[in-house]
């Protein structure tokens, strides 16, 4: 057995709580593979909501979708993430997952990039909407200097989360470097039924 490595364990992770029919959320669509990815899982019956603040991110996931056939059950919306919460009001899908893939759009303009402040409202908006065994699944790039203050505000977030509602993981290669990517994965716990 080997470590998997970052990106391939999100989706594992994500992959093992998905069902087809789901509703789940990704809030920053970059290139669209997380999008494709996440639409493969829920299938036909199920939605995908997507995020992203670059017009050149909603067209390349548009793309990227429409070429896979699986564009009909995916809403893009070309707006921040923190407007999560009035988009998932109607919903009637269970809400299982969500994936925050944070930083910049690779290839483009590294100014556009997501920010702690952004990140932990449309966490906060996200959170009390999930299914119990929900999870979200968070990357976070802290190379530059805004992921620094991301992953700062983040970790100190996910910290301070009720240890009786939500289980925190982190998942980190301590010995690379470079600042690379890591893993926080927040899952919302079943409730414990109480005996009459
Ligand atoms: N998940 C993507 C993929 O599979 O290709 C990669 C995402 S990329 C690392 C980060 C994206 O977050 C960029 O496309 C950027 O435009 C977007 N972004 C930055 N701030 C945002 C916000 N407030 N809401 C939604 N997306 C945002």
């Amino acid at each position: 057995m080997s470590l998997a490595r970052v990106l391939p364990y999100a989706k594992e992770l994500l992959e093992s709580v998905i069902h087809e029919g789901d509703c789940v959320v990704d809030m920053t669509a970059g290139n669209g593979h997380d999008t494709l990815f996440l639409a493969e899982q829920v299938g036909p019956d199920g939605r995908v909501i997507a995020f992203d603040v670059q017009g050149q991110a909603i067209e390349e996931t548009k793309r990227r979708l429409e070429t896979a056939h699986v564009k009909e059950w995916v809403d893009l919306y070309h707006e921040s993430h923190i407007h999560v919460g009035a988009r998932l009001a109607n919903e009637a899908r269970p809400i299982r997952a969500g994936v925050f893939n944070l930083g910049y759009l690779p290839g483009s303009d590294k100014s556009v990039t997501t920010t702690g402040e952004d990140t932990l409202e449309a966490l906060g908006a996200l959170l009390p909407v999930l299914v119990p065994g929900g999870l979200i699944v968070l990357v976070i790039y802290h190379g530059h200097v805004e992921g620094k203050r991301e992953r700062d505000a983040v970790l100190d977030y996910v910290e301070s989360l009720p240890q009786q509602d939500y289980a925190v993981l982190q998942y980190r290669f301590l010995n690379q470097q470079n600042n690379p990517p890591f893993i926080i994965a927040i899952e919302k716990k079943l409730k414990k039924q109480t005996l009459d």
